[in-house]
Formats: C-alpha cells, sequence, structure tokens
C-alpha cells in the first residue's frame, strides 16, 4: 500500500533520516521502534507530507507523494494536491488535539462534514457508531474536559479513522497518559487491527507491539537497522543497538 524509498532528511544540515526504505502491506500493522530522536516522528511526518525532505520517494498505491518530478525538476505539489493526499492518509498524536469546545460527537462529526462532505444526519450517524466503537457510546455529549486522557485518545482515535482514511498513521497515542489509561487505547487499537485497517505505529509499549504488529521496524539515528517479524526481532536482536533498546524496558 505504501512504498518509502531511499527517504532522506535533514534539518539545518543533520541528518534526521538516512535513506530510509520502507513498505506498508495493506492490511497490515508496521511498528516503528527506536530511542527518542531516532527519526520516528520525523519519518510519520514525510508520511503525511508535513514535513520536506530533500531525496527519496514515498508512494501511495502507487502515487508519487508530497513531490513531482526527479532530480533538479523535483517539486512541491500545490496546495490541493498536499492536502487530497493527506485526505487519504489519518494521523494520531500523543497530545489529543480534540477542539475544547465541541463534544466527542461533534469533534468527530466536524470532520466528517467538512473534510467527507457528509451531511448532518449521516455524520451524527457515522459518528455514533465510532464513539461505540471505541467504547465511548455513553460519552458522546461529553467535552473533552469531561473526559479522561484514555477517553479523550479514543475519541481522537474514532475521528480518525471515522473518514476512512487508507492508511492511520498512531505516534506514541498512549506515552502522556497515566499507565491505568493505556491499556483501554490499546486494547482499541488492537480490535481495529483485527478488523483489517492498516497502520503505522510508533510506539515504546514493546508487548503491544509484539501483540499487535505484522513488522517492526527499529530506527538508530535516522536508519532503519533492523526490521522484521516482532517475535523474532524484539526476541532474538541482532544488532547491539537494538539488544540495549530492549534491555532498558526490562
Ligand atoms: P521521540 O521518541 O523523542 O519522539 P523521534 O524518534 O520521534 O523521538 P524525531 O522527533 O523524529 O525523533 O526527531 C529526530 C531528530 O530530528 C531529533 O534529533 C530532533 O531533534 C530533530 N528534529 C525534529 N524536528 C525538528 C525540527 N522541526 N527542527 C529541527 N530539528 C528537528
Ligand atoms: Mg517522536
Amino acid at each position: 500500500l505504501l512504498g518509502i524509498e531511499r527517504l532522506s532528511k535533514s534539518f539545518a544540515g543533520q541528518p534526521v533520516l538516512r535513506e530510509v526504505s520502507l513498505a506498508v502491506p495493506e492490511g497490515r500493522v508496521t511498528a516503528i521502534i527506536g530511542s527518542s530522536g531516532s527519526g520516528k516522528s520525523t519519518l510519520l511526518r514525510c508520511v503525511n507530507t508535513l514535513e520536506d525532505y530533500e531525496a527519496g520517494t514515498i508512494r501511495l498505491r502507487g502515487e508519487r507523494l508530497g513531490y513531482a518530478g526527479e532530480g533538479r525538476t523535483r517539486r512541491r505539489l500545490g496546495d490541493r494536491r498536499l492536502s487530497a493526499q493527506r485526505g487519504r492518509i489519518g494521523m494520531v498524536f500523543q497530545g489529543y488535539n480534540l477542539f475544547p469546545h465541541l463534544t466527542a460527537r461533534q469533534n468527530i462529526m466536524l470532520g466528517l462534514r467538512r473534510v467527507g462532505g457528509q451531511g448532518r444526519a449521516e455524520a451524527a450517524e457515522a459518528a455514533a457508531g465510532w464513539l461505540a466503537r471505541v467504547g465511548l457510546a455513553e460519552r458522546a455529549e461529553h467535552y473533552p474536559y469531561q473526559l479522561s486522557g484514555g477517553q479523550q485518545q479514543r475519541v481522537a482515535i474514532a475521528r480518525a479513522f471515522a473518514l476512512r482514511p487508507e492508511l492511520v498513521l498512531l505516534d506514541e497515542v498512549t506515552s502522556a497518559l497515566d499507565p491505568e489509561l493505556v491499556g483501554e487505547v490499546l486494547a482499541v487499537i488492537r480490535a481495529l487491527a483485527g478488523a483489517g485497517m492498516t497502520m503505522m505505529v510508533v510506539s515504546h509499549e514493546l508487548a503491544f507491539v509484539r501483540d499487535v504488529a505484522d513488522e517492526v521496524a527499529f530506527m538508530h539515528q535516522g536508519r532503519i537497522v533492523e526490521i522484521g517479524p516482532p517475535a523474532e526481532l524484539l526476541q532474538r536482536p541482532a544488532t547491539p543497538e537494538l539488544a540495549a533498546f530492549i534491555a532498558r524496558f526490562r
């Protein structure tokens, strides 16, 4: 579904992604792990066309994202094309990013109406369905401040998936939560994975990664240094960098 080839990016001359190549198959969960600063969020932001990069290509179902042309004729796409491409990709971050003045239901409906072009009734029905799916049917009329962090994050996840993106990017969606709230959010992601949604997930929850990911990529200093099925990768790391990373969670 998604193909990243030799993606390189730097910030002010400092390389942050170095020739990253990765294929994300449809209906699968690809997890990205790695220590702070290894480039995980930057990689997701490049996929979502939020970030410029110097070299490499990213394709979604064969369509090149972000740029047209090669070499000296390579140029950033215009805003219209970029926002059409962004509409095909959902993203959920660590902070919940809900609109504080809208209820859970309205938060989900907003995108369905503005981006999805749905009418009020249709959007309300879809929002109710998604709230039920993340276990929040009873909280539809609550405002973000009336919801726990875990509940807010579940609304944010429902909002992203409600737009039926082809691919959803999740960047450390549980890392701002109190430990007792992490499980409920991971359970929602696990259920969506089971339903065949395609996701790229950055997570430090290695037990969850082992459980849910079809493939894990370990990033170190802007490179994917190991990639493979989670059981193999996490059980038998091939590099001292991954072994050291895993050891920190023991
Ligand atoms: P974390 O686990 O802490 O979220 P990460 O793997 O997501 O880390 P990135 O946020 O992708 O790491 O950052 C990779 C590197 O790029 C870091 O060295 C960071 O300081 C740098 N960086 C990220 N965003 C910017 C920016 N807007 N301007 C300059 N440098 C940046
Ligand atoms: Mg990050």
